[in-house]
């Protein structure tokens, strides 16, 4: 059965896409011999970020980004991670979803992803839903987040390019620095470039990048020589989007020119081992250990008769 999952989305079917990304994400067995199975066919996507606060356009951008790719022939994926799901039920992304529907040809693959059933964490189920669209040969897969919390920025580290989205008239302060997104973005977006208060925006953008207030995260070993640019769009008509495209294949370019692309995939790895060793030495561990004496200190150190670097001494020591 996993054989057959895999032949599928290795020929970029869309139920078996569908199919595999719901294995991983509750874990069902073979999850594993999947994963690592498609791993050989992947590294050729190219994964954009889309970030901002709810409101600002995003879904409607990457509509129009899907589109302008899908005239150059080019596979789109497109992921919308919804860390409010756990209490809305992922209706309200659901709708948005469907509001998509523009774009839905077989090039496109829409697939939103929930806290609820996702086993491993809703980062970790999301880096694995990046790895099956990009085996299935998807170019350019598309990160939606709200860019807020831990799973957000660990899904930040496994895109290549992230944009962050700004929208005039949601208050008076650029969103990014309340929301600290102030070292994640590669290309500010200012949507809805129709509305009031959108050239402001894009000057405050700029004097803040040039004053080093913003600015994408310097790479670890190469240096980072990206200038950062500030787009101006109109989502709802789609003025702008020949440029931000041009922004987006820039940045690649960058990175493939640099060796950032190397860096960004060693960091891609190294996320991504660090939470598989910490899930599966943590499971070792307390099954060594017991259940019981586990659930014994997990008590002890909540009614306060024991702390907890005491515990974690009392329970390496066994
Ligand atoms: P998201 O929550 O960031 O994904 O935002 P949506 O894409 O759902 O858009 C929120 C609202 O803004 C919707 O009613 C859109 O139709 C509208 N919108 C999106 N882009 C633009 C734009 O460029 N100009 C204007 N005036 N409205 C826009």
């Amino acid at each position: 059965m996993i054989s057959a999952l895999i032949e599928g989305v290795l020929a970029g079917e869309t139920r078996s896409i569908a199919r595999a990304i719901s294995c991983v994400e509750e874990r069902r067995t073979g999850a594993y011999e999947l994963l690592d199975a498609l791993y050989p066919h992947t590294g050729e996507a190219h994964v954009i970020g889309v970030t901002g606060a709810p409101g600002t356009g995003k879904s409607t951008l990457i509509n129009q980004l899907a589109r302008a790719y899908r005239r150059r022939g080019t596979r789109v994926g497109i992921i919308a991670v919804d860390p409010s799901s756990a209490f809305s039920g992922g209706a309200l992304l659901g709708d948005r979803i469907r509001m998509r529907d523009a774009t839905v040809d077989s090039g496109v693959f829409v697939r939103s992803m929930a806290t609820r059933g996702a086993q491993g964490g809703l980062a970790g189920a999301t880096i694995d839903a990046i790895c099956i669209l990009d085996a299935a040969g998807y170019a350019k897969v598309f990160v939606e987040t709200i860019g807020v919390g831990q799973d957000e920025i660990d899904v930040a580290r496994a895109t290549h390019t992230t944009l962050v989205v700004e929208a005039p008239g949601l208050g008076d302060d650029i969103q990014a620095i309340k929301a600290g997104l102030t070292e994640i973005g590669d290309i500010y977006v200012v949507n809805k470039a129709d509305r009031d208060g959108a050239d402001q925006a894009v000057r405050a953008l700029q004097m803040m990048l040039e004053g080093g207030i913003l600015g994408s995260e310097p790479a670890e070993t190469t240096g980072n020589t990206w200038r950062v640019p500030v787009c101006e769009t109109n989502a709802l008509e789609g003025t702008g989007i020949a440029g931000l495209v041009r922004e987006i294949e820039a940045h690649r370019a960058h990175l493939q020119q640099h060796g950032g692309l190397e860096e960004k995939e060693r960091l891609r790895a190294k996320t991504g081992l660090e939470a598989l060793l910490r899930e599966e030495l943590m499971s070792r561990f307390v099954a060594r250990l017991g259940p019981e004496e586990w659930e014994n200190v997990i008590s002890r150190v909540a009614t306060r008769h024991m702390g907890p670097h005491e515990a974690i001494a009392h329970l390496l020591a066994r």
